[in-house]
């Protein structure tokens, strides 16, 4: 297992739209315990696929979001997930983002919805979530759709962000002139 290189602001696998994925083989099993490795080492309690660079629709996510009480450090997979059944009762949580480091601020999603989504074995499930999972749901699957948690706020918050997104895009551009 290894931890993989995790993709900053103004990296253009960031903003792709990502594809499906087919049939699940080991290759996509052994990314996924990557994708663990590097989210437990970052530490996050969500990542998704597009911010290592593979741009395909799946996210993890910390069932325990960051407060398991051992040592075990364990993730559900969301592969191919579908958000529906979004409550119209929207709530306001401050969003932080491995892609974005150094950044936080409030964004209003729905408090609960339903994710239909298949698992490391192919088996399709449906959860109903709400609270913080919902939340980190949420943000992962818009990773997905190349949508960044600073889309999604306050246009005067994000024209406060606006000097401080520039110089990590920047930075980021450095970094892979550099690598
Ligand atoms: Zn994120």
């Amino acid at each position: 297992m290894a931890i993989l290189p995790i993709r900053i602001y103004g990296d253009p696998v960031l903003r792709k739209k990502a594809a499906p994925i087919g049939e699940i083989t080991d290759e996509i099993r052994k990314f996924v315990d990557d994708m663990a490795v590097t989210m437990f080492d970052a530490p996050g309690i969500g990542l998704a696929a597009p911010q290592v660079g593979k741009s395909v629709r799946l996210f993890i996510v910390d069932p325990h979001l960051g407060e398991s009480e051992s040592d075990t450090q364990e993730f559900v997979a969301f592969i191919n997930p579908v958000l529906r059944e979004k409550s119209d009762d929207r709530v306001l949580i401050e969003e932080g983002c491995l892609s974005l480091p150094d950044i936080r601020a409030d964004v209003e999603r729905p408090r609960t919805l339903t994710v239909d989504f298949t698992d490391l074995h192919g088996e399709r499930h449906t959860a109903e979530v709400g609270g913080m999972l919902a939340r980190v749901i949420q943000h992962e699957n818009d990773h997905l759709d190349g949508i960044l948690f600073v889309d999604r706020i306050n246009p005067v918050r994000r024209r406060l962000l606006g000097k401080q997104l520039k110089q990590l895009s920047r930075s980021q551009k450095k970094n892979r002139v550099a690598a």
